[in-house]
């Protein structure tokens, strides 16, 4: 698998995709693609570094979690809480990492309660699944992800600084 960009459609030399100032885009065909590509995406992220995840159910954005967290070598026992009944998972490694899901949260005043605010502080990764519910409560510095679905193992993932 290698990780085409659209910088490279654009005719520049193959690069590291983090050498990419404009979006950049992959094609993954396997959910192990997907994680292979968070946890090459991992190596280059900066504590304090917010990602807004987009996409719809299916599209890959827990799959990308996982590499993610694999990427930071976070072991798996030290997940604190239960992903499937806690909004924000914490994992605290070296570079810690929240993960925030707000699929359940439709209004803004519920996301707003969570006092993500204080995350964004903690110089970890914040990861923030369903970011597209709240629009307008993200540091401007975020980078946005976008997952969507092509086909039934096919996934495009656009990186937007
Ligand atoms: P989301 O968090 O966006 O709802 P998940 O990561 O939980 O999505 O689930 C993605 C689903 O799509 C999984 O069932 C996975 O097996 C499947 N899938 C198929 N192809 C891919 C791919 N290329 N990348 C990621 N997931 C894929
Ligand atoms: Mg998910």
């Amino acid at each position: 698998m290698s990780f085409f960009l659209g910088m490279k459609e654009q005719g520049e030399p193959d690069k590291p995709w983090r050498e990419c100032k404009l979006r950049s885009q992959i094609i993954t065909k396997s959910p192990a693609e997907t994680e292979r590509f968070a946890v090459d995406f991992a190596k280059s992220l900066k504590p304090g570094t917010v990602l807004l995840l987009i996409g719809d159910l299916g599209s890959g954005k827990t799959t990308f979690v996982k590499g993610l967290a694999k990427g930071l070598k976070i072991p798996k026992e030290i997940l604190i809480h239960s992903p499937s009944f806690t909004l924000i998972n914490e994992y605290l490694g070296e570079t810690p990492l929240f993960h925030v899901d707000l699929y359940r949260l439709e209004s803004l005043r519920e996301i707003e309660e969570l006092g993500l605010e204080d995350y964004f502080a903690r110089r970890g990764i914040v990861l923030i699944e369903w970011a597209d519910h709240a629009p307008y409560l993200w540091p401007k510095e975020a980078v946005t992800i976008r997952f969507e679905i092509e086909g039934k193992g096919t996934r495009r993932i656009t990186v937007i600084p």
